[in-house]
């Protein structure tokens, strides 16, 4: 069945409430009452939130496809039953954001229903140039060509971590306790015009200090690529990606199964940089999240 979701979620935006109660009045032959939140209740923009599915009685949901902006979501059913997915709010997005979700049950029934997320529009404190920013001589067709194959690999681990059954707990640590020497999402601002957003955050520290694995996962990329020089991609599953730029060098290989907080490579500038510090970025899917939101989502568990 299909409910009027903007409406609804509207509705119940208006009251603060996150919850939405499906199937209240129930025909006969209905399923069970689930009940669908997200949290944080507004998720911010660039921003990772999770989604909950929870029936009310009984156990008769056996899947659940959904889609959140042009994400696929991955719902896996925790101790209590109840099934919990990531999703993310993509930079840019300062309203809301559809999600789509399709309900089965073991008696072959199927609801769809979608929703409309609201969305916290995210502050920034975009760099004012008084000049057009430089990037040093345009890059050549071969630079264009290295480029594009680069971003294509990095692009492969997001799907296949789409593919990929979630591998991390709850258990996330910031990869290096250092101070946070640029924020995710600030652009710079020419003319009026925002370009170039930080796509990441970056950590300080001195060459050679050690760099530690986010979440548990799976070294899908150790590459040397010429803006992210020495580079390490794990694929954590369900969707989530974490990633470390500019790397003296790597620790780990490709196909290495890592744990969090294990040591993956070593600070470095190799790349485009103009001194050593961590790029660390984190990804749902192609969507790059502030990697402070899940930090903060896995202290919240
Ligand atoms: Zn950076």
């Amino acid at each position: 069945m299909i409910y009027p979701a903007s409406v609804l979620a509207l509705a119940l935006g208006a009251l603060g409430i996150s919850e939405s109660l499906l199937a209240q009045d129930r025909l006969p032959d209905a399923e069970p009452p689930l009940v669908v939140s997200w949290a944080p209740e507004r998720p911010g923009e660039g921003e990772l939130f999770v989604v909950r599915v929870t029936e009310l009685e009984g156990d008769s949901i056996v899947r659940i496809t959904a889609r959140a902006g042009d994400e696929p979501l991955h719902f896996a059913r925790d101790v209590q039953g109840t099934f919990e997915t990531l999703a993310a709010v993509p930079l840019g997005v300062q309203s809301q954001i559809a999600m789509g979700l399709t309900v089965m049950y073991a008696n072959g029934r199927e609801e769809e229903t979608e929703y409309t997320i609201l969305v916290t529009p995210g502050i920034y404190n975009h760099r004012e140039l008084d000049v057009a920013p430089r990037f040093g001589s345009p890059p050549d067709s071969a630079q264009r060509a290295r480029r594009s194959r680069e971003a294509r690999r990095a692009a492969e681990v997001s799907t296949r971590s789409h593919r990929t059954p979630r591998m991390w707990g709850n258990e996330v640590v910031i990869p290096r306790e250092d101070r946070t020497t640029s924020i995710f999402g600030q652009g710079r601002v020419f003319n009026g015009q925002v370009s170039s957003r930080h796509t990441g955050m970056d950590l300080d520290g001195e060459t050679g200090d050690t760099i530690y694995a986010a979440a548990t996962g799976m070294v899908d990329l150790a590459g040397q690529f010429e803006l992210a020089g020495n580079n390490v991609y794990l694929n954590h599953g369900g969707g989530l990606v974490t990633a470390y730029f500019h790397m003296d060098r790597q620790l780990v290989a490709e196909g290495d199964t890592v744990q969090a907080g294990q040591p993956i490579g070593l600070i470095g500038e190799t790349g485009r940089v103009t001194g050593p510090h961590l790029h660390w970025v984190v990804r749902y899917g192609w969507t790059s999240v502030d990697p402070r939101s899940l930090l903060s989502l896995a202290v919240n568990e």
